[in-house]
């Protein structure tokens, strides 16, 4: 099937993506990587009016290691920065390691050379990866809209499955993302059928003893990532009956198998944050 018809803008400055999608009211899409979008528009699933080419603004592509002194030590990165980038190591990177693992298992390389963090995050898959990092790493969405920019803690960012607090005239410009602090250790773990696909369940986890801190995120499980804060889940190295209670009460506990799953991968996060080298992987 064929993309039905529709208008071209190749946008050159954020304010004349935003000035488009604005004027379109709500019949616009914004075009990032189209490693998701494509599909949609070959299939129908999607038919705006006109569609809003972001890839020829230069400010989307930069990575801003500044700190911003109320925020805390953080990196910047423009929402148009690829998973590729990351994966390669081409872009700063303040996870000791974390969100280069996350880039590269993602998809397929020809994938990750065009996708971008950005359109991953306003496409919110509930199974897709940046959701459920950036969860973790508390990150903070900057978005240009009609009244001027906004930032949105990540964890308010997504409502649901493909569903995100973005207004129509809205563009994602960035994602904040914190440093780990220092002695941070990390886990990323998923379980996909075959590399490459999206992954059935996703468990990420960050634990830093000398702060007495674990924050634990559930990923792909059909809606916007769960955090689950239970330092108690670790005890002992892992304690089961603790994590399925904290999958039951975060809703998750619907599907046996999919429960199975999920505490396979945090058992599995659970023995990686035990015995990592505090600060990043072996
Ligand atoms: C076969 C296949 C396997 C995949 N496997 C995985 C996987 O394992 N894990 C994973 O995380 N992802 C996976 N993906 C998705 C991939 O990561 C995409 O790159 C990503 O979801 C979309 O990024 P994009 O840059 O291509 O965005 P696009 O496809 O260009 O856009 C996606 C949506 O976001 C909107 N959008 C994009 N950028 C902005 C912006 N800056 N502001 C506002 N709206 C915007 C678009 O209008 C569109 O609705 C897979 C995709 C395919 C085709």
């Amino acid at each position: 099937m064929k993309p039905a018809p529709f208008d071209w803008l190749q946008a050159r400055t954020v304010d004349e993506a935003v000035g488009a999608l604005v004027a379109a009211e709500g019949d616009a899409l914004v075009v990032a990587g189209s490693q998701s979008l494509g599909p949609m528009l070959n299939l129908r699933l999607v038919q705006p009016s006109l569609l809003v080419d972001i890839r020829g603004i230069e400010g989307l592509l930069a990575v801003d290691e500044a700190d911003d002194g109320a925020a805390g030590p953080a990196i910047t990165y423009g929402s148009l920065v690829t998973h590729a980038a990351i994966e390669d190591g081409r872009v700063a990177d303040g996870t000791n390691g974390l969100m280069p693992q996350v880039a590269r298992g993602i998809a397929y390389r020809a994938i990750r050379t065009c996708g971008t963090i950005g359109g991953s995050v306003c496409h919110a898959d509930p199974a897709g990866d940046w959701g459920t990092a950036l969860t973790l790493l508390s990150a903070t969405a900057l978005i240009e809209g009609p009244a001027g920019r906004r930032a949105v803690p990540i964890e308010g960012f997504f409502l649901g499955p493909f569903g995100t607090v973005l207004a129509p005239g809205d563009l994602l410009v960035g994602l904040r993302v914190p440093r780990l602090p220092p002695g941070t250790r990390w886990a990323y773990e998923k379980c996909c059928r075959k590399p490459g696909e999206f992954a059935e369940s996703i468990v990420g986890m960050l634990r830093n003893e000398a702060q007495g801190t674990c924050r634990i995120v559930v990923g792909a499980n059909g809606g916007a990532p769960v955090v689950i804060d239970d330092r108690g889940i670790l005890r002992d190295g892992f304690d089961p009956v603790r994590a399925r209670a904290a999958l039951a009460s975060a809703g998750l506990d619907g599907d046996p198998y999919l429960l199975k799953l999920h505490l396979a991968m945090m058992q599995r996060a659970a023995l990686e944050v035990s015995t990592q080298v505090p600060g990043g992987r072996r």
